[in-house]
């Protein structure tokens, strides 16, 4: 079966997963996930990997990324005899614990029918069960860039024989300082290998570490601003600072089923708006750069499991959740710069399904409103309650 791959021709995209010929274990797992058709990234990137060119991608988190790495990896590994013996042959880096979490579970369903292993690396926890798995054999590790390398520090890593690198969200890598990280740990692995490096932003100095590190890289982009304009329906409420919190009230009690993630720009508020909540009955977590890890993963799972209602977050602490059909994102605070404002919305209405974004605007804020709407090229409908709506 894997053999039928060369009869399909990788110049095509294709449509649907049935188009390609599939190891029958990957083909399960999609179809066990309910995956039919191919997210846009899936379907540019997948032939162009499994034709083992390098990729330089630009596509946020919420396209459908993961699995557009994820499925042709699993994919080479499947066809290759090696696969019995479990040492590490593909890394993925990622800048955060939460990101890395997430594309474990991924890996996890996606190669549960194999014998495929793979552990997950991460600061802010003990390292003796992460160290555990490593030595039990893995073929794919996931990790954030300080973990990886204080256990490589240590003797406890080889990266000798990776093939397949993925640096994900590589501009949040750099913001987040890990940049001579990351630069020390490629130096260990062979240089033979195939990269896959993936950033919502292009900004000059991710192009010259991209430059750096991939070969003659196939380019592929999803315009993230056509996405969240295309899929997510937008409101802005003029409001001024002081009435934001009944305003997020009557909000959530028109919503009343709903999951809500809210952003905020200020960890303080965060906390601050996750207890107000709370006394009003609206159950509530916050979570922020100053969470400990087990606060925010506990966080994220009682969210998950609609056992909170609301999650407040900052937006490096969100930056990359995916929660399966997250209808409402309320910006408490407009982002300080427009590309967030995308990431923000991102997370709702994701992979083709439809979702609401709603931006709460006061009058300072208008200039950054302006900002957005230039960015995503149209004007976000202005919706009001009475009694909360300030002229705009
Ligand atoms: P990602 O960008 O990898 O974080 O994926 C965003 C969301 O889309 C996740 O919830 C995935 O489970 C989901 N997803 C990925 N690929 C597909 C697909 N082909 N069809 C439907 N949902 C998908």
């Amino acid at each position: 079966m894997p053999g039928g791959l060369l009869l399909f021709n990788l110049q095509n995209n294709f449509m649907s997963f049935t188009d390609i010929a599939l190891h029958p274990s990957v083909s399960k797992a999609l179809a066990d996930q309910g995956y039919s058709k191919a997210t846009a990234i899936q379907q540019q990137a997948i032939p162009v990997v499994l034709a083992k060119k390098d990729v330089l991608g630009c596509a946020q988190t919420g396209t459908g990324k993961t699995a557009a790495f994820l499925v042709p990896i699993l994919q080479m590994l499947l066809e290759d005899k090696s696969v019995q013996q479990h040492y590490i042959k593909a890394l993925i880096l990622a800048p955060t614990r939460e990101l890395a979490l997430q594309i474990a579970e991924n890996t996890q369903s996606l190669s549960i029918h194999t014998a495929i292993r793979h552990a997950v690396l991460f600061g802010g926890v003990s390292q003796q069960p992460q160290v555990n798995k490593l030595k039990v054999g893995v073929d794919i590790l996931i990790a954030t860039p300080g973990r990886l390398k204080d256990l490589m520090n240590q003797g406890l890593v080889s990266l000798k024989q990776v093939r397949y690198l993925v640096l994900d969200e590589a501009d949040r890598m750099l913001d987040m300082g890990f940049i001579h990280d990351v630069k020390r740990i490629i130096r260990h692995i062979p240089a033979d290998r195939q990269t896959l490096f993936f950033s919502a932003t292009m900004p000059s100095d991710i192009l010259e570490l991209a430059h750096l590190l991939l070969r003659n890289p196939v380019k592929i982009q999803i315009t993230p601003a056509a996405t969240a304009a295309e899929q997510v329906t937008q409101y802005v409420y003029f409001s001024e600072k002081q009435q934001k919190p009944s305003l997020l009230l009557n909000l959530l009690g028109s919503q009343a089923s709903e999951t809500v993630i809210v952003f905020t720009k200020m960890k303080h508020i965060a906390d601050k708006l996750s207890r107000f909540l709370n006394k009003e009955g609206i159950r509530a977590d916050a979570i922020h750069g100053n969470k400990s890890q087990l606060q925010r993963q506990t966080a994220l799972e009682r969210f998950k499991h609609r056992r909170t209602r609301v999650l407040v977050a900052t937006d490096i602490a969100a930056r990359g959740i995916d929660v399966d059909k997250l209808g409402y994102v309320i910006n408490y605070d407009l982002p300080q710069t427009a590309e967030t404002y995308i990431h923000r919305i991102g997370r709702t209405g994701r992979a083709g399904s439809a979702g609401t974004a709603i931006s709460m605007c006061s009058q300072e804020e208008k200039p950054l409103l302006a900002e957005i709407q230039k960015l995503i090229k149209r004007t976000i409908t202005v919706a009001g309650i009475p009694g909360y709506s300030q002229k705009n």
